[in-house]
């Protein structure tokens, strides 16, 4: 096994029919183009490869073939292929924050956080070491516990955050010795091809594939193929479960990011004009269009009055408009499914007796118009109601009052989903015991959504929220599978 590798030439533009012809990707045999759509206008601007099934065939064969190679380097000779990557990446930064502005709607600034985000991963990635340890090592017995990589792992991917959640992937998939096919939602393909494109300057032949395609079929070929040895997919639950079943019959291993309904727990110690920014943050980020949004604000009923008009005058100052335009706080939503399912669960609480207390009902969708979906505030929202119970994954925050915290807590766990939670307080204590009663997979005491910073924590859901992690040590180990080598010496055979 060589360990050596030819490089991808230099290709300094961005085009996608280029990219496609390459050698390292999958030489994609259709001609046949889908259209690229901006969310502020709701208008086509680029094409992406309408992938076929001899395309996906193609990529998972030139995964295939690479990864003996990839997978024999020493730890730090990919470490350095990696590192190499992150410079491209700060390279390529303004370009792709533009691209990714113009796919995904969110405001410049918020782009270039995200590509920031994915430098700063793939940085933390890189401090991983190789995992392979001795157990046992006496002049009898000698007992190794190997790591190896899985092999060649298909990255599927939504289109919220298209490039931190595809690095979130990639860093630890190819540090671990694996070799990928990634596809980028049919919503936001040209970030991930200008990444895929521009890493493969520094990465070998093979190593890292991309295949794009508006037919979710394409996405379920690629997961079911039997070349791909791992499933790891961020996006709906709903999916996520048909994935779960498309595994069962080659027993492919999966890694399931999914859905979910955060319950944000306001306690009536706070300073209404302090917390009301968190809210803000927690729930409009990404115009809510982030799995970890606090969808649930349950704030304590002797502050609730107080605390909604705080947040009420914060989200009437929030800009909503064009993502390229500077002065934008808050881009329209990604697409026209997303922009229908979340007016339709604002128009059913309505019915069901929300109030709106800042914002309206946006007008329904004609073709030619784009999908700006300016924040709404609600209050007597009933559980029962969609936007209570469902993921909205939209600008719509609910503020409903709670009385005690075995209460709240009850209401709190009273979902299907388990992704993430937070209490906020300035007792820390009663913080903590609250944070440990949440069923999810992080609970924050004053904090909501950071799953980024130094402590270098693995991140991932419970119940429906998903299957196994990413991040930290237990998200490398995801990516690699347990070899335990037992070496008898005093035997005299
Ligand atoms: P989605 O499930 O509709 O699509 C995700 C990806 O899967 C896309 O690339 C899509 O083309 C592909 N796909 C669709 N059907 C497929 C199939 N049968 N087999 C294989 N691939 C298929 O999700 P979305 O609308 O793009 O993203 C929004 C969802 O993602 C929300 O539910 C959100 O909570 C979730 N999400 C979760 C996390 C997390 O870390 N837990 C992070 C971000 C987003």
């Amino acid at each position: 096994m060589t360990g050596k590798f030819e490089s991808h030439k230099n290709t300094k533009q961005i085009d996608t029919k280029k990219i496609h012809k390459g050698r390292t990707y999958s030489p994609f045999l259709t001609p046949s183009m889908f259209s690229v759509i901006n969310p502020y206008d709701g208008k086509p601007f680029a094409e992406a490869h309408e992938c076929s099934e001899s395309d996906v065939d193609n990529a998972v064969h030139s995964a295939k073939q690479a990864f003996s190679g990839w997978a024999a380097l020493p730890w730090h000779e990919r470490s350095e292929r990696i590192k190499s990557c992150c410079d491209v990446l700060m390279q390529e930064r303004k370009p792709l924050a533009t691209m990714l502005t113009k796919e995904q709607g969110k405001p410049l600034a918020q782009s270039n956080m995200e590509i920031m985000g994915s430098y700063m991963w793939m940085q933390r990635t890189l401090g991983r070491q190789n995992p392979n340890k001795v157990l046992v090592d006496t002049d009898e017995l000698r007992v190794e516990h190997r790591y190896k990589p899985v092999g060649v792992v298909a990255c599927i991917v939504p289109w919220n955050f298209p490039v931190l959640l595809l690095h979130f992937k990639i860093s630890e998939a190819l540090l671990a010795g694996c070799t990928v096919v990634v596809k980028p939602s049919e919503f936001t393909p040209l970030s991930t091809l200008h990444i895929v494109q521009a890493y493969n300057k520094v990465l070998p032949v093979g190593v890292l594939n991309v295949i794009t395609s508006e037919k979710r079929s394409i996405g379920k070929y690629l997961a079911s193929h039997p070349g791909i040895d791992k499933v790891s997919f961020t996006g709906s639950t709903e999916v996520g479960k048909l994935i779960l079943g498309d595994s069962a019959s080659s027993l492919k291993r999966v890694t399931l990011e999914l859905g979910g309904n955060d319950a944000m727990i306001v306690l009536s110690d706070v300073d209404p004009k302090k917390i009301a920014p968190h809210i803000v943050q927690a729930s409009l980020f990404n115009g809510g269009q982030i799995c970890l949004a606090a969808k649930r604000v349950f704030i304590h009923q002797d502050i609730f009055d107080q605390v909604s008009s705080e947040v009420v005058s914060l989200v009437k100052g929030i800009k909503c408009g064009n993502g390229l335009d500077r002065k934008t706080t808050c881009g329209p939503l990604n697409n026209a499914q997303q922009y229908s399912k979340v007016r339709q669960f604002l128009v059913d609480a309505v019915k069901d007796g929300a109030e709106i207390i800042s914002g309206s009902v946006p007008p329904e969708l004609t073709p030619d118009s784009g999908y700006l979906f300016p924040p709404v505030v609600l209050k007597n929202v009933k559980e029962g109601s969609r936007i209570v119970d469902e993921e909205q994954f939209g600008p719509v925050v609910p503020l409903i009052p709670f009385g005690s915290i075995d209460e709240v807590i009850k209401r709190a766990n009273n979902t299907t989903m388990g992704l993430g939670g937070s209490v906020w307080t300035n007792d820390i204590i009663q913080g903590e015991q609250i944070a440990v009663r949440l069923e999810c997979g992080t609970s924050w005491v004053n904090n909501h959504a950071d799953i980024i910073g130094p402590d270098d924590a693995p991140f991932g859901g419970i119940k429906s929220s998903g299957v196994g992690l990413e991040g930290g040590h237990e998200g490398l180990l995801g990516f690699m599978n347990t070899h335990i080598i037992k070496i008898v010496k005093t035997s005299k055979i």
